[in-house]
């Protein structure tokens, strides 16, 4: 097999690239690294071909040596950080950075898995979300470019699936963590590890009591694996139904890196979502799959790669 990973270099795609190449599949990453790093792919530089390209660039991703069987495009900012700071390129990315990968997948007869988000629910009004919620989004608040870029990337997704009959796969991913998270990245798992080992103070948004359910990236790695090799064509849910307040999980990192810091509120961002836990029965009855992380044995792996970074 030979597979093209867009936004290999990133947090998730650094370790499914590890992963493919353990399987013994040939990998290609091209990475523009707007927010991902080479030494993220330190472990596999000499079995990975490396491509430093903007996947919005249509003629730089034609360009892309083939053939390929499988296409995973990662390729995006996911901390609402990065995409704050990076709107109009966040955007491009998910609109016309799948199409071309789209067109290369399509070229290639590749499968396609576009990596979607949990966002596309936006602050949702069912709880827990099955893929069949339609979503609460503002089409013009700032997370927007992220939000309703990931919406068009899987209108695009299916439009390719119809009318080309492309081999398309959409998997909505949750809040996921571990290491490898940039210090900086601005998510609450990174910032509240950061804070911890350093004994800055922990920013916990609004009264904290807002949830999200965190699965550890080797689970959700293995269910990008299983999508791709599936017959599934989805939106598929991946994330661990384990769900927490970020008070409770700021006090629980604490705890877990035996911090001395202080909590302290700040304001919350806007349009942050208050409630979030993926439904995946969806993943059990079409991939089999569910986590098997529990969110302690997670959390202890990033402190301690936190730790070993600093
Ligand atoms: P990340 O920021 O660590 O990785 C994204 C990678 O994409 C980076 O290496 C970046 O340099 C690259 N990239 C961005 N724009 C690009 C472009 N135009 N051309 C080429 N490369 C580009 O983020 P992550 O957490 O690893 O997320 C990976 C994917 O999973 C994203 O598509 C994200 O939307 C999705 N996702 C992640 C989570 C999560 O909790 N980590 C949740 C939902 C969805
Ligand atoms: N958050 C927080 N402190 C931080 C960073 C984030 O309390 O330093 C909050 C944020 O407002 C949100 C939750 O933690 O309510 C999850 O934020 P994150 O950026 O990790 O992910 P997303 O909002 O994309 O789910």
């Amino acid at each position: 097999m030979r597979a093209l990973v867009a936004g290999g270099a990133g947090f998730v795609g650094s370790h499914l690239v590890e992963r493919l190449v353990d399987a013994g599949h040939e990998v290609v990453v091209v990475d523009d690294f707007s927010t991902g790093r080479r030494e993220n792919l330190a472990a596999v530089s000499h079995q990975v071909t490396i491509v430093d390209a903007d996947i919005s660039d249509a003629a730089a991703v034609d360009a892309i040596e083939g053939p390929f069987d499988q296409v995973y495009n990662l390729a995006s900012p996911a901390s609402p950080v990065d995409y704050h700071r990076l709107p109009i390129h966040t955007l491009m990315t998910g609109s016309m950075g799948v199409k071309n990968t789209l067109d290369l997948a399509h070229a290639h007869g590749a499968r396609y898995l576009l990596a979607s988000t949990s966002e596309v629910y936006g602050d949702p009004q069912v709880h827990p979300q099955p893929e069949t919620y339609l979503g609460h989004v503002n089409p013009v608040g700032p997370r927007s470019v992220y939000d309703e870029a990931k919406r068009f990337g899987e209108a695009m997704t299916a439009a390719y699936r119809r009318e080309f009959g492309v081999d398309t796969k959409i998997v909505r991913i949750f809040n996921t963590f571990g290491p490898r998270m940039r210090v900086e990245d601005g998510r609450a798992i990174p910032n509240f590890v950061h804070q911890a080992l350093t004994g800055r103070e922990i920013t916990v948004a609004g009264d904290g009591h807002q949830t999200r359910s965190i699965c550890y990236v080797d689970d959700l790695v293995g269910g990008l694996v299983a999508m791709m090799e599936s017959t599934a064509t989805g939106p598929v849910n991946l994330g661990n139904p384990e769900e927490i307040s970020m008070i409770d999980l700021a006090t629980w990192i604490c705890d877990l890196a035996e911090s001395g810091s202080q909590i302290v509120h700040v304001p919350r961002p806007v349009d942050d979502p208050q409630i979030r836990r993926p439904d995946i029965t969806l993943a059990g009855e079409l991939l089999g799959w569910a986590p098997s992380t529990t969110a302690e044995i997670g959390l202890k792996a990033t402190i301690e790669d936190f730790r070993n970074r600093r």
